[in-house]
């Protein structure tokens, strides 16, 4: 199997998250510790994604100042880590459209910083994600300036367990607007909506050519259970692990129990990777 690429790794800094959020995590007081050191230490990301097989990983952030305690600053750490080893550390940042007076002009701003993806989340920013019809107008100008720079936006689907987190907005169906309004805009719906709303992730994959499903945070080993038509839309579903959060402890062993679902190689190989490349534009 050619090099992998995770598309769902939080790389983040922990000393901007609440302490509640960060007792969810769990791992122990000792693990914690050294895995807020980890996340400033880029050669050390590094090393461990080689020893997992990983060429690239995505570093989800977003701003999300009420519930997890993370500002706009989170872009900045992003950026700073990825200019270590920019063809490996992929930054994805975030804009809060109630904490910005210029959503736009803020994704440029974080184009320019070398940010390449977006993070929108809906049950930790509480909003849903097409509440640009109704009374958040600014996130429409988030997606329209990603569209218009080529920027992914990821879109957290499904349900969260983190302290004081909105589930009413973790429906995926709100992403049907945003498919429907911004055509040219990649949407990467992380966690294929898991556990309440594969299905509605699934649909949204097949009926819009820009819209993929991030597996992460779905034990791999069950992963044909939530999605057990997968293979049909192979072309449209990115491997994430979605590492260090609650429950998942490792980029390699997640990768293992992957690959021992024995899907055919060439499923394998565009989830694993082929379908990454296309969408940012990478040498298969
Ligand atoms: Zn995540």
């Amino acid at each position: 199997m050619e090099s992998v690429i995770d598309i769902h790794v939080h790389i983040q800094p922990w000393e901007e998250m609440r302490p509640e959020a960060r007792a969810k995590i769990g791992k122990g007081p000792a693990e914690q510790a050294a895995l807020a050191a980890l996340m400033h230490r880029p050669d050390e990301i590094l090393a461990r994604m080689d020893r997992a097989g990983v060429e690239r990983i995505a570093m989800i952030n977003y701003v999300a100042p009420d519930l997890m305690g993370f500002t706009a600053a989170v872009n900045e750490f992003a950026a700073g880590i990825a200019r270590h080893a920019p063809d490996r550390l992929i930054p994805f940042g975030g804009v809060h459209p109630r904490h910005v007076a210029d959503p736009g002009g803020e994704v440029e701003r974080l184009r320019e910083l070398g940010i390449r993806g977006l993070k929108v989340h809906p049950p930790h920013q509480e909003f849903a994600a097409n509440a640009y019809l109704f009374e958040l107008p600014g996130l429409g100008r988030v997606y329209e300036k990603a569209q218009a720079l080529g920027m992914p936006v990821m879109v957290h689907t499904g349900t969260s367990v983190f302290p004081g987190a909105r589930n009413r907005f973790a429906d995926p169906m709100p992403c049907d607007d945003v498919a429907v309004d911004f055509p040219d805009l990649t949407l990467i719906l992380a966690h294929a909506g898991r556990p309440l709303y594969m299905e509605s992730c699934f649909f949204l994959a097949r009926r819009h050519p820009n819209v993929y499903l991030d597996v992460s945070g779905i034990p791999p080993k069950r992963l044909l259970q939530y999605l057990p038509r997968l293979p049909e839309i192979a072309d449209k579903v990115l491997w994430g692990t979605d590492w260090p959060s609650p429950g998942v402890d490792d980029l390699g062993a997640n990768l293992q129990d992957f690959l021992a679902l024995g899907l055919p190689l060439e499923v394998q190989r565009q989830v694993l990777r082929g379908n990454a490349c296309r969408i940012f534009g990478w040498p298969p």
